[in-house]
């Protein structure tokens, strides 16, 4: 086994780094070779794949916007135009057997000697096609030489500083050479076979330097084991450490007694989930659960069953809520429920006039309030919690662990019991919440219409203003969601055109509405209506308004961003319309449909959308076909991989996650469940990674951990 020496190797000895380029990949990150050799490329040109001239203009002509690769010769010289100061154009035809093209390169008066009549290359570039004019723009080009083979698919880097492509080919492959002899794997030769994975070693060369498109996948899915198994590793971890002290028990309260706080029947699914909780509250560890489950089923109610346990044995609970508006609202639901019962029950905001917050915190500290809500305003230095027996937070991922950690910091004695409409596919829940317990809500009340959902385009935009007028004109709300706050300029994106796999779709560039250019059109449609407006660039203070006037029902559309995401509670919004759908994840998605839905009346979730994307379309579709948050987060998370749905979730945000740049083009899911079974069984054979081969892994751990601590702080 080598001693792994070559990756900890410094840039500085590889040929071709001095002092600057040295300060470029420092910018990057890149002490080591092993830290070069963990920069993956962005994607990669499949230059291999040359095709002739009459066929790409062929493509071109029935519309092909993708990059063809093709072997030309230069058939005159280059001619340079130079059109003003900083402008020049270089100029020359080139052919094949079957055609022959003009090559065009803006500003390349630096190439005129590279290109000599006779002279072959390979290009690689988009073509346009406009009457008779056939050109070719600012390709890539690799001349072709008797005897030397060029590579098919060549990676794309991301750079900085100095650097160019061929720089960073140059020196990754030059460090790939240093580590050739390297054998060193946290995986042993029966692991491998076990989870059909490479070595680590053939994934780096695979990733660099692959022979095919297959190489590239099977390096990925390698390396997003890699990431995962850290992750979940570190989960497993916290798990431990989180088991947090001796509780004092709950006493058994009866089902019956919980069920008679409501007004309704609690569906099967509450019931399981409170009698988990009352099992939990009366053992004599902390209970330290998480219940999910979509928008509207009905999490409240299960966390006023487990808050009556407590009050019930004689303790005390808060519940925090992310936005004043959420904990106003459990508030008022609280306070229907307890209040009757003799049972008091406090609030506290920021917005909350100093002495009626002191009253309030006095009378939680004598007893006389049982329950006291809020939303982090508990956290505050007189924060009288300390000896509460529950504490309940709803719509964790909003608050990040941190939130978490500190209310239960502030509350060292008590239960928790967080709550969250974010559905986690199954195999992703050691990763999302490796510290918590879970019951689902997997059940919706009785009596509910389902949601119909539609999509539609621009054509039915007049149909959707009339919709709109019709609902407001029954008594309800509507909602309108855009994916951005302002206009944003146009190709602002960056240009991924050159890294394009042959034989992908190119990503559409379809306009944004905004917040404010969508306010001000349905303002002008809709003059006798009330609309708001609202996004997440407002301050708290500014927002909070509109949205007590929505709630109040004294607005009747609501314009906004994602803002308003999280558990609002508007039972008498029946119309909720998406712009640009197909800007959304469906994650998101759901939970914006969710919204609606809530009241008796039918209610309608159209999405408008242009995509021409079959793939944007089928998604949508999906929205469409089913109301299951569960199933909709299964195939999301089984159509992008692991990573973007991290992302979309707050999870990467929320734990600091390191790395997981790979999880986000990984297509393999399977790879998901082989890194939990992996650490699942590591900790039972090898809880510390003491073993020799487990080293690397170990080091692995640690550095992310370094690295989460630095970030979280
Ligand atoms: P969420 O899970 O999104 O937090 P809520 O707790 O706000 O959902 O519940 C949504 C609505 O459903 C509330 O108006 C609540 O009173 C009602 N509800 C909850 N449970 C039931 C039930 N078992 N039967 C009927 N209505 C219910
Ligand atoms: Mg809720």
């Amino acid at each position: 086994m080598g001693s792994g020496n070559a990756f900890q190797t410094s840039v500085r000895s590889l040929k071709g780094v001095g002092e600057a380029r040295c300060r470029s990949l420092l910018q990057m990150g890149i002490s080591t070779v092993g830290d070069l050799l963990s920069v993956y490329p962005r994607g990669y040109q499949n230059r291999g794949n040359t095709k002739k001239l009459t066929e790409i203009r062929e493509e071109v002509r029935n519309g092909s916007a993708f990059p063809f690769s093709c072997l030309l010769t230069v058939s005159s010289q280059p001619r340079l135009s130079i059109i003003r100061k900083n402008l020049n154009i270089l100029k020359f035809r080139a052919f094949d057997e079957t055609g022959s093209v003009e090559v065009v390169f803006f500003n390349g008066k630096f190439l005129k000697p590279v290109f000599n009549t006779g002279a072959s290359f390979r290009f690689y570039g988009r073509f346009s096609l406009s009457g008779s004019s056939f050109q070719l723009q600012s390709p890539v080009y690799e001349r072709v030489e008797d005897g030397s083979e060029l590579p098919g698919i060549v990676p794309v880097y991301p750079l900085s500083g100095k650097l160019t492509q061929k720089v960073m080919f140059d020196l990754t492959s030059r460090a790939l050479d240093m580590v050739s002899g390297e054998t060193d794997d946290y995986l042993t030769g029966e692991d491998l076979e076990e989870y059909s994975l490479i070595s680590f070693r053939q994934a780096l060369f695979s990733l660099h330097r692959p022979g095919s498109l297959t190489d590239i996948e099977a390096a990925k899915k390698r390396l997003v084991f890699d990431e995962l198994a850290v992750i979940f590793w570190l989960m497993r971890r916290k798990k431990e450490i989180e088991q947090r002290g001796n509780a004092s028990p709950v006493r058994p309260a009866e089902m019956s007694d919980i069920c008679s706080l409501f007004s309704f029947r609690l569906t099967g699914a509450q019931e399981r989930a409170l009698s988990d909780i009352l099992r939990d509250m009366s053992g004599e560890h902390l209970m330290n659960r998480i219940l999910t489950g979509d928008v509207g089923s009905g999490k409240t109610a299960v966390a006023e069953g487990a808050v009556y346990a407590a009050v019930r044995s004689g303790y005390s609970a808060v519940i925090m809520a992310p936005t004043e508006m959420l904990a106003r609202q459990h508030f008022e639901s609280f306070t229907s429920v307890f209040g009757p019962r003799g049972i008091g029950c406090g609030f506290i905001s920021s917005s909350v006039p100093k002495a009626e917050r002191r009253e309030t915190i006095n009378g939680f500290r004598s007893g006389s309030l049982k329950i006291l809500i809020g939303t982090h305003a508990l956290l505050s230095e007189n924060s009288p919690i300390s000896e509460a027996g529950l504490a309940v937070i709803d719509e964790q991922h909003r608050f990040g662990v941190s939130q978490r950690a500190a209310l239960l910091d502030k509350a060292p004695s008590a239960h928790s019991l967080v709550m969250s409409a974010t559905p986690i596919p199954r195999t992703l829940t050691l990763a999302s919440y490796g510290s918590l317990d879970i019951s689902r809500l997997d059940e919706m009340p009785e009596g509910r219409l389902p949601v119909q959902s539609f999509i539609v385009d621009e054509s039915y935009r007049k149909r959707l203003n009339g919709f709109i007028r019709k609902n407001v004109d029954e008594g309800h709300q509507v909602y309108v969601v855009c994916p951005s706050i302002e206009e944003t300029a146009e190709n602002e994106a960056e240009d991924l055109a050159d890294i394009f796999l042959t034989g992908t779709e190119p990503e559409e560039k379809i306009p944004k509405r905004s917040t404010a250019e969508t306010f001000s059109y349905l303002k002008s449609v809709f003059p006798d209506l009330s609309v708001g407006c609202v996004h997440g660039k407002m301050k708290p203070e500014e927002r909070e308004p509109v949205m007590e006037s929505f709630y109040r029902g004294d607005t009747d559309i609501l314009v906004s961003t994602t803002v308003i995401e999280v558990g609002v509670n508007v039972p008498n919004a029946s119309l909720m319309i998406v712009e640009n759908a197909e800007q959304f994840g469906l994650a998101q998605l759901h939970q914006l449909r969710g919204r609606v839905g809530r009241g008796s009346a039918q209610s309608y979730f159209i999405m408008i959308s242009g995509t021409k994307s079959q793939k944007s379309l089928e998604r949508l579709q999906r929205i469409k076909s089913t109301n299951d948050g569960f199933e909709i987060a299964e195939y999301d998370l089984e159509t992008r991989g692991p990573g973007d749905f991290f992302r979309e979730n707050g999870i990467i945000r929320q734990h600091g996650t390191p790395g997981l740049e790979l999880a986000a083009s990984c297509a393999d899911p399977s790879v998901i469940g082989k890194a939990s079974s992996f650490v699942s069984k590591l900790a039972s054979e090898d809880p510390e990674l003491n073993s020799p081969e487990r080293k690397i892994l170990k080091n692995k751990v640690t550095a992310a951990e370094d690295l989460n601590s630095r970030t979280t702080n």
